[in-house]
């Protein structure tokens, strides 16, 4: 059974009054005790005072980072390493978000080279893939998704996913409003488990992946009740503490 997961990516929003705030509100309103995993992703400057107030509250909710160097250290100027997150407490860290691929330029290889450098330091990488909408149009998704997917795997290997968690983001629906309909998300998530069991069908049947791209809590329990969906990466609604929990507890429904 795959522990149902969400994870917040605060991209770069917050100030360390926000961020206090955002964090106090989730700490409260989420039990200990929970089966379904919640994570938050803040902005690097903000991940010392995050890390705190997590630990203090005994880490009920995991850390995570929106990015990392392929390097672990050394001369690379801006950049932050995978060991740095390490030091800070994160478990997870989002590798090859649409947005980085888009407005960074990272391809397919330099993601390949991060999702290597986050399990070199022991943190999950939550890796996303996801179409445009040409390309969706054009009905390339699955080749588009395939070739994403290929690029880890050339480099990684497929037990290498073992320590992952995948994200399926549609890049026409993320920060759109725009959400893929709860069927058109579960084809494309049991496409990519089913590309996996291919090669590894235990690795595939325990590996978790979440959907992506403008969930909130009105649409959340729909979509994770989808046999192939384990779950969400949440952007714009996990700025929202009160949103952001309704979409934890419809993950936590959908185990039922
Ligand atoms: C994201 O950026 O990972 C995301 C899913 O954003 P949003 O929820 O705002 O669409």
């Amino acid at each position: 059974m795959r522990r149902p997961f969400v994870a917040g990516n605060w991209k770069m929003n917050g100030t360390r009054a926000e961020a206090s705030r955002l964090v106090q509100d989730i700490l409260s309103g989420w039990p200990a005790a929970s089966h379904t995993e919640v994570a938050v992703c803040p902005p690097f400057i903000l991940i010392p005072l995050v890390a705190e107030k997590l630990s203090a509250a005994g880490q009920q909710v995991a850390l995570g980072a929106q990015n990392l160097s392929s390097e672990a250290v050394g001369a690379f100027t801006g950049e932050i390493s995978g060991l740095m997150l390490r030091d800070y407490g994160c478990q997870y860290v989002i590798v090859g978000h649409s947005e980085r691929r888009s407005l960074y330029g990272e391809d397919d290889e330099t993601v390949a080279r991060k999702f290597a450098a986050a399990l070199e330091q022991g943190l999950a990488p939550i890796l996303c893939v996801g179409e445009t909408l040409v390309e969706r149009e054009g009905d390339e998704t699955e080749k588009i998704v395939a070739r994403q997917l290929q690029a880890v795997l050339e480099r990684n290997g497929i037990k290498a996913f073992a320590g992952a968690v995948i994200a399926y983001e549609p890049v026409w629906a993320i920060g759109t409003g725009r959400t893929a309909t709860p069927q058109q998300a579960q084809r494309v998530h049991a496409f990519i488990r089913g590309q996996l069991a291919s090669i590894d069908r235990a690795v595939a049947d325990d590996l978790r992946i979440l959907y992506g791209g403008s969930v909130k809590g009105a649409n959340a329990g729909e979509l994770f009740r989808q046999p192939d969906i384990d779950g969400g990466l949440i952007g714009g609604a996990s700025l929202n503490a009160a949103e952001f929990l309704a979409i934890c507890q419809a993950a936590a429904a959908s185990e039922g």
